[in-house]
């Protein structure tokens, strides 16, 4: 066997910053700093190539649902690479992992889904669902329904389609984005942006901004509003309880699919198995990947209402669209034991009745530090927002990248936290203990301590 990782922190560092591009990443200060090396993973925690242990409060990017270092899933995979490795499904072939996992999900998923379509990836899903959505119309009979609406600040992934359908501005300044027909609407995002209003008249009014679009745009023009239940990347905005109630009535009145982004959500994080069950959003796509496979191997897919299923399968014709690893037999085999395993220890059950509310007492203490403007989460996810003032709700300078230094203090004192501007953000593997769930609500509150330091020194508190 080939052994990697063996070399020096200094070595891998001068390999990393000679050869290796990094995605979402500014290379040149990277490259003086040099890239931090995780070598090995264990439940809920990583280790550097120096040897820190450190929590690993965002699961990966958000997927490693079931932990680090589960067996049954390399298990899978071997059996599976020796069995069959690969084959296709695009010539009227399928194979046993595929089939088995597409039932596995239609099974989980709300009832009005029960066909999946297979990716390698969130952003290959959400590529998938804008050729489908048109499709869709098409064969109605309704071609220039071809508009999708999308949410300033929401995140869709990074191919073509995906950054367009995602209000990442960042994004959609380089490569020429987004391309014709998306249009976004503000976000639900209340703390920031919602000024005097309450939170619950801020949902409705930001759920009506569909309904002004639609009728700018024209009724007849909009094919879908694409969201996610929460956004994640856009730092973990949960909507006010209006919003989702009034998004499904406006959606309704106008003929408008939706398209519930689920790559986050799905699979546990808010204590159902879809986003779309927690919130009680009726979807006819939701691109899914993540949590999925719990990141041990790349996949995604797209689960598709009857609705849209029936009418492709009617009047569709051949959908010319593919992937040379859709329903991959590997991932596939390693997802269907993933959900083995979920389902075994009863995981989406306790992110909802035990550890998912245990987390979220605990993460409101924090609510209590001088930098902290609001505290707020769901199930396993959650969020703190810095402030320079807490009545006010007044953010720091630009500047300060208060975000910025309180993730370098997380991490150096053992904790991945996430910063979104001046939102730190967590998203722990699912099997999370109540005494890890301590230790990161400990070291969050530390990093906001050191992060106050620092402010009181640079003299900006
Ligand atoms: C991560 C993410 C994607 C993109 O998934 P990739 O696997 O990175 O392509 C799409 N949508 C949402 C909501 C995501 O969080």
């Amino acid at each position: 066997m080939t052994h990697v990782g063996q070399q020096s922190t200094e070595t891998l560092q001068a390999l990393d910053n000679a050869h290796y591009l990094h995605p979402f990443s500014d290379s040149k200060t990277l490259r003086e700093k040099g890239a931090r090396m995780i070598v090995r993973a264990q439940g809920v925690y990583i280790w550097d190539s120096e040897g820190n242990r450190i929590l690993d409060g965002m699961a990966g990017l958000w997927c490693t649902n079931i932990g680090y270092g589960e067996q049954r899933l390399a298990d899978a995979a071997y059996q599976q690479m020796l069995e069959l490795p690969y084959y296709n499904s695009f010539f009227q072939c399928a194979h046993p992992p595929v089939v088995e996992l597409a039932k596995e999900i239609a099974d989980l998923a709300p009832d009005h889904m029960n066909q999946v379509f297979f990716t390698g990836s969130g952003s290959e899903s959400n590529d998938t669902v804008l050729r489908m959505v048109r499709h869709y119309w098409t064969v109605k009979g309704q071609p220039e329904k071809f508009t999708i609406i999308g949410r300033h600040n929401g995140y869709h992934g990074s191919t073509v389609a995906g950054a367009s359908l995602g209000g990442m501005k960042a994004m959609h300044q380089q490569g020429g984005l987004p391309i014709p027909g998306i249009h976004h609407i503000p976000q639900p995002y209340w703390f920031g942006e919602g000024g005097d209003l309450s939170p619950e008249e801020f949902g409705t009014q930001a759920a009506q901004e569909l309904e002004k679009a639609i009728l700018e745009l024209g009724e007849d023009k909009v094919a879908a509003f694409i969201a996610e239940p929460f956004q994640g990347a856009g730092g973990v905005v949960i909507p006010p309880s209006t919003y989702w109630p009034e998004i499904n009535r406006i959606l309704a009145k106008y003929d408008i699919l939706m398209i519930a982004d689920e790559v986050i959500c799905g699979f546990g994080r808010t204590g159902e198995w879809f986003g779309s069950q927690h919130f009680g959003i009726k979807p006819d796509f939701m691109p899914i990947a993540k949590g999925m496979t719990s990141g041990y191997i790349p996949m995604g897919g797209v689960i598709v209402s009857d609705r849209v299923a029936h009418t492709f399968e009617e009047k569709g014709g051949e959908f010319n669209h593919g992937y040379t690893y859709s329903g991959h037999p590997v991932a596939a085999a390693v997802a269907l034991e993933n959900l083995h395993v979920m389902k075994e220890k009863h995981l989406v059950q306790y992110v909802k009745e035990d550890i998912g509310p245990y987390l979220q007492t605990k993460w409101q203490t924090l609510a209590d530090h001088p930098l902290v403007g609001e505290a707020r989460g769901l199930g396993l996810v959650a969020a703190i927002e810095l402030v320079k003032d807490k009545a006010t709700r007044a953010r720091f300078d630009e500047s300060v990248g208060i975000g910025g230094i309180c993730r370098d203090k997380s991490v150096e004192n053992g904790l991945v936290m996430r910063a979104c501007g001046d939102t730190m953000i967590i998203s722990p593997p699912l099997v999370i203990s109540h005494s890890e769930v301590d230790e990161l609500v400990e070291k969050a509150r530390l990093a906001l301590d050191l992060t106050f330091e620092q402010l009181q020194a640079l003299g900006a508190v």
